[in-house]
């Protein structure tokens, strides 16, 4: 049986692979696109950010089960908000002890539902070897200690220098679990500077190192950071230098192997990315201040714990999509919440949950709104049923002849809101920003004038796949498809 590899570079945009790919700029993604199925759009995750994103290609389900609703959130159980380190401002805030226990070991351990098993566990417990490379998301049974940098331990007040972490057969997750180094030690880029070994170079070099010593997995993850980081200062159109970069490391890989077409003989290669962006517009209106606009209410802070009289709200900006916590009893608030989010035009929609099985949204600046429950009479490309009423547009949606309903520069609306709307638990409004906006609020990134992601829209949301070696013939391919597509590949049923 072929081995699988899933390359995963972040914020990978369909416009720009297929731009470089013609320009003959990238030549292994080329080589794998022209002996492959190549996909333009494949629909992500909401919020379109990277912990919810792989957490779906990891576990084939949406956050609704997966439980990672975003980058920041906010956790009734502990009733404080969860931030995997969003800025440098917010790891000092937070502490960094905290940020590293959440990325290192609650991400995995506490925050990922145990009832979704991850794609290592699956094909670990039916005897096949795993991989993963880089990739935040890891779970599985096999222990590691991570040993952290010492300019990381100095942070954490070296409360943390070491930690048991559970993984698949193999992991690396930058310096701090990486297999015994061979060859050039400069190879494997490491230190503060590059972030501590999660970056493209290194996660190539330890990947070409597997292929080289006979260890490469049955299946792995291999992870390519820095393409989020160039998006986000340059701009999503101008990240063709990074995901050359990517390409580089993909080629180098490739040249392991006996031949290009070798490799191919011996694995699928999958290429996709986690969710993509979309610009931000320079200047200050293309900042929505939510700290500002939810003035009136009472904030709960990065750290502290929820007070039932002392804190009404919990904002936790996601990029281009924030969650507005209601916290405890306090639900005659969401009302006023929805309004003052309603007379802004730049959302793009304000959503929130009414009942069971009923949902509302509404378009920003306008009077539309629209409710919407699961089964009904129309239905949609992915299979799943509707019933709503209200105005269409706010979710750019439209009902065909033969009650088909199309979603256009939202795809997959009415599920990834839900989804959203359901992930964990806790009453909340969510809110989506429209082209060239962004989020602001205490502990949120800003990008002005460069690229962001985290919105239902398009742009954010589609990114392109690449898949060699297998027939993939799904005409509507979501990112939660590689789940079974893998499973199926090693002739592994669904349950
Ligand atoms: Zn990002």
């Amino acid at each position: 049986m072929k081995k699988v590899i899933l390359f995963v570079i972040d914020s990978l945009h369909p416009v720009v692979l297929g731009r470089i790919i013609s320009e003959g700029k990238a030549p292994a993604l080329c080589f794998l696109a022209k002996h492959g199925t190549y996909y333009e759009r494949v629909v992500s995750t909401f919020p379109t950010m990277t912990p919810v994103a792989t957490s779906s290609m990891i576990t084939g389900t949406g956050p609704d089960r997966h439980g990672v609703p975003g980058f920041i959130w906010y956790n009734e159980e502990i009733r404080k908000l969860v931030d995997y380190g969003a800025t440098w401002q917010s790891v000092l805030k937070i502490g960094p002890k905290n940020v590293i226990l959440n990325l290192l070991s609650k991400l995995n351990t506490e925050h990922l539902a145990l009832e979704t098993p991850t794609l290592y566990e699956r094909l670990e417990a039916a005897g096949f070897s795993t991989g993963n490379v880089n990739l935040f998301m890891h779970r599985a049974a096999h222990p590691f200690r991570a040993k952290l940098p010492f300019l990381i331990s100095l942070a954490t007040g070296f409360q943390i220098r070491e930690k048991e972490i559970f993984g698949p057969s193999h992991l690396t997750l930058g310096q701090l679990v990486h297999l015994p180094f061979s060859g050039r030690l400069s190879a494997y880029p490491r230190g503060a500077f590059s972030r501590f070994g999660f970056n493209d170079v290194f996660s190539g070099a330890v990947a070409r190192q597997l292929v080289r010593e006979g260890n490469l997995p049955d299946f792995t993850v291999i992870y390519f950071p820095d393409n989020d980081k160039n998006s986000h200062h340059y701009g999503p159109l101008r990240t063709g230098p990074s995901i050359e970069r990517a390409d580089q490391q993909i080629a180098s890989i490739l040249d392991e192997f006996s031949s290009w077409e070798n490799a191919l003989e011996e694995t699928v290669m999958i290429v996709t990315g986690d969710h993509a962006q979309s610009t931000v517009g320079l200047g200050k209106d293309y900042l929505i201040d939510l700290d500002r606009g939810l003035k009136s209410f009472k904030r709960l802070r990065s750290t502290e714990e929820a007070i039932e009289d002392q804190h009404e709200i919990a904002i936790c900006p996601n990029e281009r999509m924030a969650f507005i916590y209601i916290l405890q009893r306090h639900h005659e608030i969401l009302p006023r919440v929805v309004d003052i989010l309603g007379k802004d035009a730049r959302n793009a929609q304000i959503a929130w949950k009414i009942a069971e099985n009923r949902y509302s949204v509404m378009q920003g600046g306008t009077e539309k709104q629209l409710f919407f429950s699961r089964d009904g009479l129309v239905h949609d490309v992915y299979g799943q049923s509707w019933s709503y009423d209200g105005d269409l547009s706010v979710v750019n949606a439209h009902v065909t002849e033969d009650r088909t309903i199309k979603f256009g520069k939202f795809p997959d609306a009415f599920s990834r809101l839900i989804s959203a709307l359901e992930a964990r638990g806790g009453s909340r409004v969510v809110v989506s920003a429209g082209s060239g906006y962004e989020y602001f609020a205490e502990g949120a990134p800003i990008h002005p004038g460069g690229g962001s992601h985290g919105s239902l829209e398009e742009e954010d949301s589609t990114v392109p796949m690449i898949v060699t070696g297998r027939p993939f013939v799904l005409e509507n391919p979501r990112i939660v498809d590689l789940y079974p597509l893998i499973l199926d590949h090693f002739e592994i049923g669904k349950h």
